[in-house]
């Protein structure tokens, strides 16, 4: 297989019991489909990961998709830019048809930091998701109680149940 990026030849190479291909020039990877997802979580886990070479020439991930597409190098078949876990700002190639994936060289210490750091990520986004459906409950509780759909805050809260307390007293 030849580099989507920059012609030169891409290399098997083995990270972390995963083979995958490698560019011998610019460093890119290819990944087969399914093989982004197996090796992620393995390299998440493990400092100084053995794939740690595979970060050279790190550039801070780009939020703007490239002007141009890439060929894919394993079907010849269009790939698409995707944003990786949907809001990472790590924009992936992956190919439409074979659902293989290209990685910019950077891109797999990138991925593997926005994972490392998403625990942190996962229990901020647990908390707004609270606080959006205690606030759809209180509405719910306002529409039902004296049909507002205003917006919402406390003291109407108590006000439209008081007011409907009142009323049905
Ligand atoms: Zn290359
Ligand atoms: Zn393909």
């Amino acid at each position: 297989m030849k580099c989507p990026k920059c012609h030169a030849a891409l290399k098997p190479a083995a990270v972390a019991g995963v083979e995958i291909d490698r560019c011998t020039a610019c460093n890119g990877q290819w990944y087969d489909d399914g093989e982004v997802a197996k090796l992620v979580p393995l390299l998440a886990e493990i400092e100084n990961a053995p794939g740690a070479d595979l970060t050279r020439n790190l550039q801070h991930p780009q939020a703007a998709p490239p002007a141009h597409t890439l060929p894919c190098p394993r079907c010849q078949g269009t790939m698409r830019t995707f944003n990786y876990a949907y809001d990472s700002n790590i924009m992936l190639d992956r190919c439409d048809a074979c659902r293989g994936i290209w990685l910019d060289a950077g891109e797999c210490n990138a991925i593997i930091r926005h994972v490392r750091g998403n625990p942190k990520l996962n229990r901020m986004g647990e908390a707004i998701a609270k606080n959006i459906a205690e606030a759809h409950q209180r509405q719910d509780v306002i529409e039902k109680v004296v049909g507002w759909n205003n917006p919402i805050d406390d003291a109407q809260l108590l006000v439209g149940i008081f007011r409907a307390l009142r009323g049905a007293a």
